[in-house]
């Protein structure tokens, strides 16, 4: 049996670990001077004007530099980067792009080495069959590339439990096919859509950059770890397995490796994996993936033990798609703001796309235009509450909380959009998190 290669390096040094790296997994032997480039790190979202955690949350721009040194060291001139970042706001999206390429430092490995960057909701798409129940639309600079390079983080994933190199790719889509991803399908859900990249880049590199891990991610409201860890492979599945193991998971739990490895008639249990470098066992720690929630799933834990009452809010399922998510971590905070220690009116609210209403509740806010449309004409709802949208704006949020009589703050919508920076008090006095992974100097 022909093994795959997977590399594990502590990272060190600035160029000589991201080289290590690479050289361990032979992860530039197919790559040949004057081939087209094109690499995705993971830059899930970005919010303008406010300083927020990227430790664990984006691909640090300290491995983005070291790679594209590289590559021009082997001849490679054309180069591009390219992602779709999330923010607040759709229609703001050429602003927080131009703040996230200057901030992160990529202005600079334009000029420096001529790189180009590319906005991925503003790039031409090209519709394919990768053997999902829908055609998807994936962005064609991309897959014209001859050598694809995925650099995503060493994190965790409140919905798809680890997010790495197949999931990164989820980025490369258009809006409309990462909604549909979202499946409310039970049979062809996330997990099953995230499998089907498996096979979509055949001369591709996979570098997973640990340098800082994350728990409960995809983004700050997860907790980073400072960790130093490198692990690449030309083969994206074993990288992947191997990265899930060193989270601290048995791969064939993550459904979408599982998936992915059965469409690659493959085990996952690494028995077809040979690594290099670091042992696995020496680098694994347990991460944890979702948010805990009370017994019957309609509370996070939190609001639970603090004894909030007259209020249930079931638990995000994987329908949830990206803008709904940071829309639902902004509710959950909004209701702790109004709770002053007296119970709800007996509301619920819901989120996703396939969440039913509880009976005998006084209020169901339906969040959401998959919500309200799967909802709207629900014979068991004695209020109903729509915060339409889609994502819902900020106004939207603010109008139906308030005919629920959910009472938050004005202080709160106001510094809705500051609202990430808050998750900065974590790493407070921390001097292993240091903000110049994230700049280019
Ligand atoms: S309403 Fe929310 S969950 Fe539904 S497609 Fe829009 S953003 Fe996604």
């Amino acid at each position: 049996m022909n093994k795959s290669i997977v590399s594990l390096v502590k990272y060190e040094k600035s160029l000589e670990s991201v080289r290590k790296v690479i050289d361990q997994a032979k992860g530039f032997e197919k790559l040949k001077p004057g081939f087209k480039v094109f690499i995705k790190p993971n830059i899930v979202c970005w919010f303008r004007g406010v300083e927020f955690p990227k430790w664990g949350v984006i691909t640090t721009s300290r491995v983005m530099e070291d790679l594209v040194v590289l590559l021009k060291e082997r001849g490679i001139n054309d180069i591009t980067i390219g992602e779709g970042i999330i923010s607040f706001d759709p229609k703001d999206n050429e602003a927080v792009y131009k703040d996230a390429w200057e901030k992160l430092g990529y202005l600079k490995l334009q000029e420096r080495y001529g790189v180009k960057l590319i906005n991925l909701f503003e790039a031409p798409y090209k519709k394919i069959d990768i053997g999902c129940d829908f055609l998807v639309e994936i962005n064609e600079e991309a897959l014209k590339s001859d050598f694809f390079i995925d650099v995503p983080v060493l994190k965790t994933h409140a919905q798809a439990r680890v997010s790495l190199g197949l999931k990164n790719l989820k980025g490369l889509l258009n809006m409309a096919t990462r909604k549909k991803f979202h499946s409310a399908n039970p049979e062809k859900d996330l997990h099953y859509n995230i499998a089907h990249f498996v096979n979509l880049f055949k001369n591709c590199l996979t570098i997973i950059d640990g340098i800082y891990t994350l728990e409960r991610g995809p983004t700050m409201d997860g907790s980073s770890h400072r960790h130093d860890i490198l692990i690449a492979s030309t083969d994206m599945l074993s990288a992947d397995l191997v990265g899930a193991k060193v989270l601290g998971f048995e791969p064939a739990d993550v459904p979408h490796l599982a998936i992915a490895a059965k469409i690659q008639k493959r085990p996952s249990d690494l028995s077809d994996i040979e690594t290099n470098g670091e042992k696995i066992e020496a680098l694994m720690s347990h991460h944890e993936w979702d948010f805990p929630y009370n017994e019957a799933g309609d509370l996070p834990i939190q609001f639970h033990k603090h004894g909030m009452k007259g209020i249930k809010y079931p638990k995000y399922d994987s329908t949830l798609c990206s803008y709904c998510s940071v829309i639902n971590g902004i509710l959950l905070m909004g209701i702790k703001f109004a709770w002053d220690g007296r119970p709800f009116d007996n509301i619920e609210i819901l989120t996703g796309k396939i969440k039913k209403p509880t009976p005998g509740m006084n209020k169901t806010i339906l969040v959401g235009q998959c919500m309200c449309n799967a909802n709207k004409n629900h014979p068991g709802i004695k209020e109903m509450i729509l915060i339409k949208g889609c994502p819902p704006s900020k106004e939207a949020i603010k109008e139906g909380l308030e005919k629920a009589g959910i009472d938050v703050p004005d202080m709160f919508y106001k510094n809705f959009d500051k609202a990430p920076g808050m998750a900065m008090v974590r790493y407070k006095d921390k001097p292993e998190f240091d903000p110049k992974f994230y700049e280019i100097v």
